[in-house]
């Protein structure tokens, strides 16, 4: 079985890199997410087959329920089929009505909003600090108005948001504080983990985060009064949990709700990779620190900016990226980068400029770290078996960012 090897999955994406004649001329191109085995997840999927229930809800969900809850000190933790589901589920639990609004940043993935719109309600974006990339707290105490009724903080990069301000605002303004976890399993504020922060936490296991099954999620509660509606929610609306658990003796409909809950080949799945999350992010860590102090020098003789967090918070490894001078240096980058075969994706097309941003949403304040954010940044590549090709991707970066600017000195 593989272990700490990191098996990889027989459909490796190089196969089809590879019919780019010229990628293959020079070194093995690196993806920029390239998903591994960690741990027992075939062995665990075999179980699940022997125990006879492929549906929801059984040995694998629990287990992984409970991991999850200890891992990221929340009161309850629910699987779900993906990030956007939990995230989806918050608003539900959240009691969003049309003509509510709801503070986020408009630097996040579409998911975060999404599940605001799907309630009628209104994203209501803000600009985020340009240190952490994260919500600008003040900009979003300015942003609080009648309508308000929650705050959807997004941990960029798995470095939490500065969770107390943002829970100060939400206390003196009554609102509930929900955090897209999404990036960060694993990752603490002030010695607490992401998860713990908020009343409740949307995590994703999609195969480019962390902790991964494909795809896959997780809701975490830390509001008691709604963990048995959450349940409810998750069950399509009825009580069906409550009924197996003996408390009710029918199974019927009794709330608003949707199938947000995985099977149990992907829990089990999941399972094995959970089971495993310190050694993934330990090595997460240390790629993130290879890749930070061989780009010190960037900055200062560059002009290209490196991640920057606060000493509150503690990250966990889930992705390194580069801020370069101008949009159109990014692209030179990319492209060049691309020529070398190693793919650095950018992140992410603001919501308030995207056509379903200006059409759902609206914006509270200027926007220009948002967009001078998302013009500059790239992505590199980032997953637990980086280990023996981060070296060439350092050189083929500094080599090339050498190059576009035009001196051969070196770096
Ligand atoms: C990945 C991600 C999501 C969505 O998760 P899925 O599991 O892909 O649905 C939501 N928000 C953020 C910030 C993410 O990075």
């Amino acid at each position: 079985m593989p272990q700490s090897s990191g098996a990889r999955f027989q459909f490796d994406r190089r196969s089809v890199e590879d019919q780019n004649p010229a990628a293959t001329a020079r070194a093995a191109p690196v993806p920029f997410n390239r998903p591994s085995l960690v741990g027992r997840e075939l062995d665990n999927i075999a179980e699940a087959i022997r125990r006879g229930q492929l549906s929801g809800d059984g040995h694998f969900t629990a287990e992984c329920n409970a991991i999850i809850a200890r891992l990221t000190g929340s009161a309850s933790a629910l699987l779900t089929h993906s990030g956007t589901a939990a995230l989806e589920m918050a608003a539900i639990l959240c009691d969003l009505k049309p003509g509510d609004e709801v503070i986020l940043p408009s630097f996040t993935f579409v998911s975060t909003a999404n599940a605001v719109v799907l309630r009628g309600a209104t994203p209501v974006f803000v600009d985020i600090d340009p240190r952490t990339l994260n919500l600008d707290p003040s900009k979003v105490a300015d942003a609080v108005g009648p309508r308000t009724r929650a705050i959807f903080a997004v941990h960029y990069a798995g470095f939490p948001a500065d969770m107390d301000a943002l829970a100060q605002i939400a206390d003196a303004h009554g609102l509930l504080l929900v955090e897209d976890a999404a990036q960060a399993l694993g990752s603490f504020y002030k010695g607490r983990p992401a998860g713990s922060l908020g009343d409740l936490g949307a995590f994703s296991f999609h195969e480019t985060k962390n902790i991964l099954s494909g795809e896959g999620g997780a809701l975490t509660l830390n509001t008691p009064v709604l963990v048995d509606r959450a349940r409810i929610i998750r069950e399509k609306g009825t009580n069906r949990s409550q009924f197996i658990d003996g408390l009710v003796d029918k199974y019927t409909w009794v709330d608003l709700g949707s199938s947000y809950l995985p099977g149990e080949l992907i829990a089990a799945f999941l399972h094995g990779q959970l089971e495993r999350v310190d050694e993934v992010t330990r090595r997460r860590r240390q790629l993130f620190a290879r890749y930070f102090q061989s780009f010190a020098a960037l900055p200062s003789r560059h002009g290209i900016d490196l991640p920057r967090w606060s000493a509150e918070v503690q990250g966990n490894g889930h992705m390194f990226y580069l801020l370069l001078r101008s949009a159109a240096q990014r692209s030179a980058f990319i492209a060049a980068m691309r020529e070398e075969g190693i793919g650095t994706p950018f992140h992410y097309v603001p919501l308030h400029s995207s056509p379903g941003g200006q059409r759902f949403g609206r914006s509270a304040g200027g926007m220009e770290h948002t967009d001078r954010t998302a013009e500059r940044l790239v992505r590199l590549p980032m997953f637990f078996d980086l280990e023996d090709e981060i070296e060439r991707v350092i050189d083929i970066c500094l080599r090339v960012v050498r190059k576009l600017d035009g001196s051969g000195a070196t770096c």
